[in-house]
């Protein structure tokens, strides 16, 4: 995530903001731009221009239908024959709002949401809305479990577009309780948005594409049984050599899942170098003439990286520090994962299809 600053005071903010704190403007997040910007009210009161961008005649926007239950910030043309923004209009189903505890489920799956549409879009992919286009756009359904009650189970997963988040995953118990039982070493609301959308994208990018053979050639030939495999996953667990091959235990069950588990990483990778970047980070950590692989200059925004390998330079020097950090704090290691030389080039891969889909 980039740093927004605001252009009116100078003060930094955080992509959720909605309201200078120094000012008192209100904020609103452009897609265009893919900034964060104080806006100026109109007579009416509830459409803006955005400062700065202010002369007569210049395009007005309102906040997304969804600022109104404080889950989102995001700004939408006037002229829009949508109510929402680009990242609320792919959701198909909310959860049912009247009950208290669903608000503030889905304002934490709609933080996390938001941090992946920004993600993707910055990355030039198309992100675009089922309601728009049918066949190949993508839609959320975020849905409450009330298989204790008789109702129908809810997975959380992905089917042809359609991402399926059980909401539960957005209350920390629930969602602990799950990570230990999986034996996971991390479960994270952003972590689950990525890794689904992987699953997505892969419809997008590689099937029926030139991509396809060099996919199969790294990941292997997804055209195996896939609940076969993931049956065989669960009850045999993963081959005892998984940590040169794959990125977490679960990408060895089949092809799909570990381009979306190695997906899900490239995304957490980039993401992250991006905020080091923004916050001008270096690591010259004392006595790092001995293992000067330990140091970085981030130097540049990772999405405008053309070389993986030099991301990767980055982010093993940046994850030892922040691991370092959280230790100090008493907290779990920030980045828990071994990289091997074969997750990274596929890893690499992902970075040449998604530049190459900009
Ligand atoms: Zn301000
Ligand atoms: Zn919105
Ligand atoms: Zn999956």
């Amino acid at each position: 995530m980039q740093l927004f600053k605001c252009t009116y005071c100078g003060q930094l903010l955080y992509f959720e903001n909605d309201k200078c704190e120094r000012c008192h403007h209100s904020l609103g997040f452009e897609t265009e731009r893919l900034e964060l910007l104080p806006l100026i009210a109109e007579p009416d009161g509830r459409t803006f221009q955005l400062y700065g961008n202010d002369a007569p005649g210049s395009l007005t926007y309102t906040y997304c239908q969804n600022h109104l239950d404080a889950a989102c910030n995001w700004l939408v043309p006037s002229a829009s024959a949508t109510p929402f923004c680009t990242a609320c209009a792919l959701n198909r189903t909310i959860p049912n709002l009247a009950e208290p505890e669903h608000k503030a489920r889905w304002r934490r799956l709609e933080v996390a949401k938001h941090r992946l549409v920004y993600s993707l879009l910055r990355m030039g992919l198309p992100v675009v809305s089922k309601a728009t286009d049918p066949e190949h756009g993508l839609w959320f359904d975020f849905l409450a479990d009330n298989s204790s009650q008789g109702g129908e189970k809810v997975l959380t997963g992905h089917d042809d577009g359609l991402i399926t988040i059980n909401i539960a995953e957005a209350d920390d118990i629930e969602r602990e309780m799950a990570r230990k039982a999986m034996a996971e070493l991390y479960r994270t609301l952003l972590g689950h948005f990525r890794h689904e959308v992987g699953h997505y994208y892969w419809d997008r990018l590689i099937d029926e594409t030139p991509q396809l053979a060099e996919f199969r050639q790294l990941f292997g030939d997804e055209q195996q049984d896939y609940s076969e495999a993931l049956k065989r996953h669960y009850a045999q667990g993963p081959p005892s050599d998984w940590p040169q091959h794959f990125i977490s235990s679960y990408a060895s069950s089949h092809p799909w899942e570990d381009w979306a588990e190695t997906w899900a990483h490239y995304l957490h990778i980039v993401d992250t170098l991006q905020t080091a970047h923004a916050f001008g980070l270096s690591l010259n950590p004392v006595g790092a003439d001995t293992s000067p692989y330990l140091q970085a200059t981030i130097s540049e925004e990772p999405y405008e990286q053309p070389d993986f390998y030099a991301i990767m330079d980055q982010w093993l020097p940046l994850t030892f520090a922040m691991n370092s950090l959280n230790r100090s704090m008493g907290q779990p290691d920030s980045y828990p994962f071994i990289i091997s030389p074969p997750v990274m080039e596929k890893m690499a891969f992902i970075h040449r299809v998604c530049q190459g889909a900009q």
